[in-house]
């Protein structure tokens, strides 16, 4: 075999994995292997944590201080921004991205390290002395923020790059080490990663990257006594089963960014033309594998045929094939497994009663022999109960689900047990806002979808996780605060008096 090989990346040096295996990254849109991964196991698992631990507890970057830790930081990103092509081509390659999605990957993955690095050369860290006790005594209080420590992070394979520096910058930045578990559909460009941080001057230890089974070393690392906080991001059911194993042992700080079945609700006065292009591009970006993606679509009964009759129009016009083509509009999806379990799902809204108005016809022709194809598919008359309306498909299938007014349709969009995006076409932009409002979910797009920056927090309500990544709460989840009262004088007789006679 002459495919490359990509190394795990423990205590600043490139490794094979304890058994010396290695297994195949498969290209989804011709079924070729992109590379070989190194298969990392429990052992290597248990390596990546007490190198973590040890560069923790060395203080070789905890006791850096911001303006050297943002130094690193940036050097990171200017070295992810000489290498962007490399990065974006491995993310079209083993996740089937198109071009459009993999370059605003690594815009999105390099924000963000740039924005935490600069984040913490503000005084962020320091919160005021607290008044009132001090006052009285000659004493004062203040609040620091730490750095939690040893660090897991879990990655799926839909933005392997960009969620993994959601993970990574926010987490450096605060000064912790961290372990990333590359997804295994994908692991390539974290691996690749691992190259550049090396070259930026990271110490040994502080990051390390591996790959292989999310069900042996995942779960051996989220039972982990050594392992202080574990920010995990793939499905609700893996999200918590993390969370009872990290209960169960040693109580990590838990956060979980999980599934979705975002609402994108079309109100009576919208840009019906605007909203459609955007409603097929909130649903069908990255073939509908995006978390947030706007599966459930809204539309008043008032326009629903003008709605339907635009979104086959339009949705015919997505261009399904090569993502490498610059007028692809959508790849194909993850694996063999992914596109099944899709296409059961579309069986399942047929036999529920959902009228199939795009997709039904396939996808036919020598482009589409290999690799894993599902064409846009459209339902109309969906109702709320039906099962393409309650799970996520995580493939490029939208619902439309008509309502009569817009009480009916924030009840709709409410009854779910997710809640992470979500969308609301208006001319009346004041009105929109109301509307996003009554909305429980951790995103709202007005007039817009997917549209992310480093700098707002991004997560879900109810079943869709818990915590935040991204912005300031995105830092502040990888630090625990310390109170630190300071006696100035000798203000404690009155105090001792009472136990002291
Ligand atoms: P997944 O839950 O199967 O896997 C996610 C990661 O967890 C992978 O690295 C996998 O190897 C690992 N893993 C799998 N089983 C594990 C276990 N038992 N213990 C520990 N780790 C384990 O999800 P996926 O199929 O890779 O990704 C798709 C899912 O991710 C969708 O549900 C999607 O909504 C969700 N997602 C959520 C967000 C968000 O920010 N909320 C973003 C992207 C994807």
């Amino acid at each position: 075999m002459n495919e490359k090989k990509y190394l795990l990346y423990i205590d600043g040096e490139f490794r094979e994995g304890a058994k010396k295996e290695s297994f195949p990254v498969i290209n989804p849109a011709d079924e070729s292997i992109v590379g070989l991964a190194a298969t990392g196991m429990v052992e290597d698992a248990e390596a990546a944590v007490q190198a973590a631990k040890r560069a923790f507890y060395s203080g070789a970057w905890s006791s850096f201080d911001a303006k050297q830790r943002s130094a690193v930081l940036m050097n990171i990103a200017e070295k992810m921004t000489e290498r962007q092509s490399k990065l974006a081509d491995l993310i079209i390659k083993e996740s089937g991205s198109t071009i459009f999605k993999a370059k605003a990957e690594v815009a999105l993955a390099i924000g963000t390290i740039v924005y935490y690095a600069e984040l913490i050369r503000t005084p962020y860290m320091y919160e005021p002395v607290i008044p009132g006790a001090g006052e009285r005594t000659n004493s004062y209080d203040f609040v620091q923020r730490d750095p939690i420590g040893v660090c897991v992070g879990i990655v799926p394979w839909n933005f392997p790059l960009s969620l993994g520096m959601w993970k990574i910058s926010p987490a450096l930045a605060a000064g912790n080490t961290i372990v990333i578990k590359a997804p295994t559909e994908a692991p390539l460009v974290l691996l690749e990663l691992a190259k550049i941080v090396h070259e930026a001057g990271l110490p040994s230890g502080v990051l390390n990257i591996i790959a292989g089974s999310g069900r042996v070393i995942g779960e051996y690392m989220a039972q982990h006594a050594d392992v202080d906080k574990i920010s995990f991001t793939g499905s609700t059911v893996v999200g918590k089963r993390i969370l009872a194993l990290s209960a169960a042992s040693n109580l990590k700080i838990t956060t979980l960014e999980l599934g979705g079945k975002s609402a994108n609700i079309i109100l009576e006065d919208a840009d019906i033309a605007a909203a459609i292009d955007g409603s097929l591009f909130a649903t069908m970006l990255h073939s509908g594998q995006i978390c947030e993606s706007g599966t459930r679509l809204l539309v008043p009964e008032s326009r629903y045929e003008e709605i339907l009759t635009g979104l086959v129009t339009r949705g015919k016009n997505i261009r399904v094939g090569d993502p490498h083509k610059a007028d692809t509009g959508m790849g194909p999806v993850i694996s063999k497994k992914q596109k099944e379990k899709i296409e059961a799902y579309i069986q399942t809204g047929i036999k529920e009663g959902a009228r199939l108005i795009l997709g039904a016809e396939g996808l036919t022709g020598p482009e589409y022999e290999k690799g894993f194809w599902v064409s846009p598919t459209i339902f109309a008359d969906v109702h709320n109960a039906m099962t393409i309306a309650r799970e996520e498909i995580f493939g490029p299938v939208l619902s439309v689900i008509p309502y009569q007014t817009e009480d009916e349709a924030l009840r709709i969009a409410n009854d779910s047990i997710y809640g992470l995006g979500g969308g609301v076409w208006s001319k009346d932009k004041g009105h929109a806002v109301e509307v996003a409002k009554k909305m429980r979910t951790g995103t709202v797009w007005i007039n817009s979808y997917h549209v992310l920056t480093p700098a707002a927090p991004f997560g879900g309500y109810k079943q869709s996780g818990l915590g935040r990544e991204m912005g300031v709460q995105g830092l502040m989840a990888y630090t625990q605060s310390k109170h630190i009262h300071v006696d100035l004088g000798n203000n404690n007789a009155f105090r001792y008096k009472w136990l002291l006679k």
